[in-house]
Order: structure tokens, then C-alpha cells, then sequence
């Protein structure tokens, strides 16, 4: 492709783009194919001979775009969003344009001042005190990693790395049975084992950690000669979304000298707004945080913010300095490489910083205030209606529900087969979750693009759809 190619191809891609963000309400949120079926549609060999750009723009439309599930469409009600807003779009084109790596300050300095910049504008946005500085890693996974391993190495006294954890105390970590698998992988995957994430049992309409009985594991540990090393805490978690009163957790965390990484990867975006800090006050006393500009708030994956108190303990855990990439006489810099484990890093701020300057907060603000305010509509609305029940109550937009089963029935059979239904009608999609071992409809209004009407629609869809079910 020569660059006058390149210019016209661009130009029909975001045609392409800006034509399918407009028609998206027309397609089924969820494609109706069967496993295989896309996968049987493409060549099974590798073309040895250049194609024309026609036909590969072509295939593309016939053969990929019926089997993706469409993230950006107004009604999809299921997982949590993943927004992303068409100006971070334009600027994440610009930054596949320029592809730079920015892994050392010198191999692209704005990318990694304008980082610092964003961080630092987002945690005045989310009402952190200053303190906090932070990175911004691929995904909330990456991000509760690395709290992990610096947890870690603090507690073996910055020894893992080099001796590996043989023959060394029994570390532990403690969590809610609320939190995202994400953290028994970074348990798994950092050596302490899954049989050293200690679940603190929860309680309350947010399920959140009981502080008391979490001061009590930590010291039974210790007396046991164990090493407690860190706590994670939740704030909105996945599944219905789950919150640990910080502030308690924090005042453990401080009492026995202990990390504490709070995963806010959805809810966090909601902190733009002062009136919900409330759910996660006492985050100021964190080490770091983690939450995901690329849900609720709109920019466009990938883009996980980590407020990090020390950097230095997370430098000190994860940096490598081969000589090839020693920056001689720049002292003071920021090398975000030492703050991850992979090396090569992409250019996410640019992303941030249009979303940020196109919407402004007072935007966002509104739009997490309507999603809020619709969903708890939606639940008060189901409420209402003789043969549906609320499972949990909306934690900001997330709440769950389950239709009354005709009598005999399964309730679980039955609410799993009406999330089919509803997900093969195609006019929403919604997933299921399980509260206390039985099936509940998980639903979230987050979707950048959401009306009210859309909600609407979604109740008329649920409704009726249950009914055919029954
Ligand atoms: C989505 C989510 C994660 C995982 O986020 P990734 O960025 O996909 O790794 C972790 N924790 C919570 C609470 C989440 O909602």
C-alpha cells in the first residue's frame, strides 16, 4: 500500500466507521451464528499473491462485521461498557499512524509527559488528593499484577525477585469473595498460590468485607508465623457489584503495616462525580488504585489507570536496566517500562486527553448521572411488576433481577434460559451472574451512546420475552 493508498483507505475507513456507529441500533446486539461458522468462511491457507484492497474490504464487511458482538450499541446491557467515544477513536488512529513505542521517556517524550499530565488531571477529576502519581497500563489485570508483586517483594524484603519464593514465609494476601478473577490470577500468577488468598466473608446490602474478621485473619496468620503481605479491596465488583468500606479496610491495612490495592476498574469513572465518592472514601489511603477509562468513562481500549502511591516500591520491583536502555544524564524522567511488566508500551494518553478536552467532566458527569438514574428506573420499574424480583439493589448502574419461574419450574433452568432468549432476540443483551449459588439477570446501563428510550426498550423487551418464556 503506497501512501495515496493509504490516504483513500483511511478516508473509506472512517466512512466505514462513522456509517456503522449511525446504523448500529438496527443490528442485533449479540450475532446469531453458530461456533465455527465465521472460522469456516475464511481461506484456511495464506494468499500467495497480493489481494486487492476492494476485496478485503469487502470480505470484511461480509464475512466480520455479522460476527462481532457490538460493544458500542445503545443496548448492550451485559458485562460492563467498554465505551469507546469516536473522538478517542480518531485518536487512537493517529496513534496507530504515528506507532511509536513508548516504553523510555527518550522513545517518546510526549507520550510519556502527556501521560503524567492525564494521570494527574484524572486524579483531580476523581477527587484524589495530590501524592498520587500513576501509569497507565493495557488492563486492570495488568495493573492488580503488579500491585501483587510489589506486595510481594515488600514483604520479603524486595528478596523474590532474586531468590524466588522456595524456602521463603508463607505469604498472604486477603480479599473479598466479591473481587474479579483478575486477582486470583495475579495471585496465581505471582507465586503466593491460591490457597494464600484468604476470603474475608462479607456482609451488608454492598457485600463488603467484614473489617473485624479481616484484623482478626491477620493476626491468627502472623501468630501462625504466615506473612501477610497485602489486601485487595473492591469497589463496584463484577458480578453485582460488590463494595468493601475502604475506609475500615484501610485503617486494618495501616494497624499491621499491609499493601492495599483497590480494584475500582468499573465503578471508578462514576468518582468524576462528588456525589458517589462516598462508595469509595477512605481510597485516599490506598497504595494504588486501579480504574478503567476504557468502561464507563470512553476511552477507547485499551487504557487502565493505576494511582500509585510509592513508585519507587513498584520501580524497585519490576525495573530492569540493561545498558541498551540506560537513559545517560536524564535523571528525574519517568521511564514508564519500569512501571509494567512488558517492555514495549503504547501511546494511551493521547486517547484520554481528547476524550477529556472533546466531552469535558461536566459531560461525562452527565452522562454517568443519567446511566444511574435510568438504571435504578429500570429496577424500580421491574420491582413493580408481580412476576419479577430484584436480586441486588443498583450499586451505581449495575443491579440484578430474576423472573419468577411458573410454579414446579426451575428457577434457575428458567432464568437462564430467559438470558437466552432475551440475547437471541437481539434487541438487547444482558448476562447472568450467580448471587448465593442461584442465577440472577446481571443489568448495567453504561453504553456511551444510551437514551432513556433505550432502557425503555429493554424493559419492554425483558417483559415480554419472560412472558413468552414462562
Ligand atoms: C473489568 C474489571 C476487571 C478487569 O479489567 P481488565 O481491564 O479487563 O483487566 C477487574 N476488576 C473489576 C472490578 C472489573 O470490573
Amino acid at each position: 500500500m503506497n501512501n495515496d493508498d493509504f490516504r483513500q483507505w483511511s478516508q473509506r475507513a472512517a466512512d466505514w466507521g462513522a456509517d456503522y456507529r449511525n446504523n448500529l441500533r438496527e443490528r442485533p446486539v449479540r450475532p446469531l451464528i453458530e461456533p465455527g461458522d465465521i472460522f469456516r468462511s475464511i481461506e484456511a491457507s495464506p494468499p500467495e499473491d497480493a489481494e486487492s484492497m476492494d476485496r478485503i474490504f469487502a470480505d470484511f464487511q461480509e464475512k466480520i462485521v455479522p460476527g462481532m458482538t457490538h460493544w458500542q450499541h445503545p443496548r448492550f446491557f451485559a458485562y460492563f461498557p467498554a465505551n469507546a467515544a469516536p473522538v478517542s477513536v480518531v485518536a487512537e488512529y493517529l496513534v496507530s499512524a504515528m506507532a511509536a513505542q513508548c516504553m523510555l521517556w527518550q522513545t517518546s517524550p510526549a507520550a510519556t509527559e502527556l501521560e503524567m499530565r492525564t494521570i494527574d488531571w484524572m486524579r483531580q477529576a476523581l477527587g484524589l488528593p495530590e501524592g498520587f502519581s500513576g501509569v497507565i497500563q493495557d488492563s486492570a489485570s495488568s495493573a492488580t499484577l503488579n500491585a501483587v508483586l510489589t506486595m510481594r517483594e515488600r514483604a520479603l524484603d524486595w528478596q523474590g525477585n532474586k531468590k524466588g519464593l522456595a524456602g521463603q514465609g508463607r505469604l498472604r494476601v486477603y480479599s473479598s469473595d466479591q473481587v474479579h478473577t483478575s486477582i486470583d490470577r495475579a495471585i496465581w500468577v505471582s507465586g503466593i498460590g491460591e490457597d494464600n488468598l484468604v476470603r474475608i466473608p462479607v456482609a451488608g446490602r454492598f457485600r463488603a468485607m467484614d473489617a473485624a474478621a479481616l484484623d482478626a485473619a491477620i493476626v491468627a496468620d502472623r501468630v501462625a508465623g504466615m506473612l501477610p503481605a497485602g489486601i485487595i479491596a473492591s469497589v463496584g465488583g463484577t458480578s453485582t457489584g460488590g463494595t468493601d468500606d475502604i475506609a475500615a479496610v484501610a485503617a486494618v491495612a495501616g494497624r499491621h503495616g499491609l499493601y492495599l490495592h483497590v480494584d475500582a476498574a468499573w465503578a471508578g469513572s462514576a468518582m468524576i462525580c462528588p456525589e458517589y465518592r462516598h462508595f469509595w472514601a477512605g481510597a485516599e489511603l490506598a497504595d494504588s488504585i486501579v480504574f478503567n477509562p476504557h468502561k464507563w468513562l470512553g476511552a477507547q481500549f485499551d487504557c487502565s489507570m493505576q494511582f500509585i502511591r510509592q513508585p519507587e516500591d513498584l520501580v524497585r520491583t519490576l525495573a530492569i536496566k540493561p545498558e541498551f536502555l540506560k537513559t545517560h544524564g536524564r535523571d528525574g524522567i519517568i521511564n514508564y517500562s519500569e512501571w509494567s511488566v512488558p517492555l514495549g508500551r503504547r501511546f494511551r494518553a493521547l486517547k484520554l486527553w481528547f476524550l477529556l478536552r472533546a466531552h469535558g467532566l461536566e459531560n461525562l458527569r452527565t452522562m454517568i448521572r443519567n446511566h444511574v438514574a435510568w438504571s435504578e428506573g429500570l429496577a424500580a420499574r421491574l420491582a413493580g411488576e408481580v412476576d419479577f424480583e430484584i436480586v441486588t439493589e443498583p450499586m451505581l448502574s449495575l443491579f440484578s433481577f430474576r423472573h419468577k419461574a411458573a410454579s414446579g419450574a426451575d428457577a434457575d433452568e428458567h432464568n437462564l434460559r430467559l438470558v437466552n432468549a432475551i440475547n437471541d432476540d437481539g434487541r438487547i443483551y444482558l448476562t447472568q451472574t450467580k448471587v448465593d449459588g442461584k442465577v440472577a439477570i446481571r443489568f448495567q446501563v453504561g453504553q456511551f451512546d444510551a437514551t432513556a428510550g433505550d432502557v425503555d426498550a429493554a424493559f419492554t423487551a425483558i417483559t415480554e420475552i419472560a412472558r413468552a418464556t414462562a
